[in-house]
């Protein structure tokens, strides 16, 4: 049930004190602002460091040191089957097999490779639906992939814009355009949500409308892993992508997440890159000729293990497995709600609240549109230590990441914005 907020600290505190997972704030690295922990709403660009991180690459350094090549077998985690140690809580996050989901490269790498896979334009079937204003590197990887097939960006990709007047997509209009563009239509994809508005994606409708016309439903869901629980199995989505340094709180850069759809992955045939991580283990080495591709999503890894690139992920999922995805999602909820309230109580800063406000269509991250002076409150913000980030044009866009936000970070980020003057 959700409880009725008020504006009073002390109703914050309270929500901290009865919330299951407040013990985990301290299982984060805070940056400190004059000697107190800033307020870290900005989680869904770079996650902070889980404390936990440094044992774990001081784990394999040590198996490096003593073991050098021994490693790969006998190190306390063998090396060779690293990537496997986050299938299982990956396909709790994402809600799928533990065969249909692994962890190589980084997004925009494994979204090339995906579309390489399932974007198979032929005659007139070669149109690709994605939202207008999707993330930079989405739209590059989209307007290459349809150059590196001799086709023209211009008549293949259909960009679905609100309407006039709004900031956010319908779902309704998303499958009417599915519809309408029918047999034309090859592949759809969408981030599953929005960096810019942040708004959530209806992923299962959307891709059971794609199916309806035989297309293929991708998703990008960097703004989504670690954040929002899926059911990608069930939903029968294609396949998807997503970066671990942001929700999931696996360090810059670190490896990336892929799902692949079982339909799609038990059959070596789906054509794809291949590399001799994807092989099968038994017969890497047999030096024989022909790429056998694993059954599972591991069947689309090309190189060797990355294993300071994916420790620290291993880390933060450990976490992420004892909280519980639901739980967190719980908590989310109450949190963005709350700072929904208390930001709805801010009237002399002129902004508006672009993401949507029911829960089911959005994440733990609220945009604030500012029609103009968003950079100049952006700076005040920052000097009074908050972290939160700015996004052209106009959006300032706050995230209390629930793993290690707490309710009175929320109140005091209310506090110090409605102090900040207009
Ligand atoms: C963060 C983000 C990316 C980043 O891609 P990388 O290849 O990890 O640099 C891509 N797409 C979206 C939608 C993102 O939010």
């Amino acid at each position: 049930m959700t409880p009725s907020f008020t504006n009073e600290l002390s109703f914050a505190k309270q929500m901290d004190k009865e919330d299951p997972l407040a013990k985990f704030k301290q299982s984060f690295y805070f940056p400190q602002h004059n000697g107190e922990d800033v307020i870290y709403f900005c989680g869904n660009s770079l996650g902070l460091q889980p404390k936990a991180v440094r044992d774990a690459i001081e784990v394999e350094l040590n198996s490096w040191k003593e073991l050098a090549i021994g490693g790969y077998m006998k190190g306390t985690n063998p090396w060779l089957y690293y990537q496997q140690y986050l299938n299982k809580p990956l396909s709790q996050i994402m809600g799928c097999l533990e065969e249909e989901v692994t962890v190589m490269n980084a997004l925009t790498v494994n979204l090339h490779l995906f579309l390489l896979s399932f974007y198979k334009p032929q005659g007139k079937r070669n149109k690709i639906i994605m939202e207008a204003g999707a993330f930079p590197s989405d739209q590059y990887a989209i307007e290459t992939i349809v150059k590196h097939h001799g086709l023209s960006p211009d008549q293949t990709i259909i960009e679905i814009a609100p309407q006039q007047g709004d900031k956010i997509l319908h779902t309704k209009d998303i499958i009417s355009t599915i519809k309408k563009t029918g047999d034309e239509l090859s592949l759809v994809l969408l981030g599953g949500i929005n960096y810019y508005t942040g708004q959530l994606f209806d992923i299962k409708n959307i891709t059971t409308a794609t199916h309806e016309v035989g297309a293929i439903a991708g998703f990008d869901l960097a703004h989504v892993a670690g954040n929002v629980p899926m059911q990608l199995h069930e939903w029968k989505v294609d396949f998807a992508v997503w970066c671990s340094y942001k929700y999931l709180n696996g360090g810059p850069g670190a490896v990336g997440g892929a799902f692949v759809h079982q339909i799609h992955a038990n059959n070596i045939d789906t054509p794809r890159l291949g590399g001799w991580w994807g092989n099968e283990e038994s017969t890497r080495f047999k030096m024989e000729k022909g790429f056998v591709p694993k059954p599972t999503a591991a069947g689309w890894n090309l190189s060797t293990a990355q294993v300071f690139n994916t420790v620290c992920l291993k880390a933060s999922l450990e976490m992420f497995d004892t909280a519980s995805i639901q739980a967190i999602r719980t908590k989310s909820i109450l949190l963005t709600n709350y700072l929904e309230f208390l930001l709805n109580d801010i009237t002399h800063l002129n902004f508006e609240i672009i993401t949507p406000t029911n829960s089911e269509e959005r994440g733990a991250q609220l945009c604030l549109y500012f029609n103009e002076r968003g950079k100049e409150v952006h700076q005040k913000m920052h000097e009074a230590g908050i972290v939160v980030d700015y996004r052209e044009p106009g959006v300032i866009r706050v995230a209390p990441a629930p793993l290690y936000c707490s309710f009175e970070d929320v109140h005091r980020f209310y506090m110090i914005m409605k102090n900040l003057k207009a």
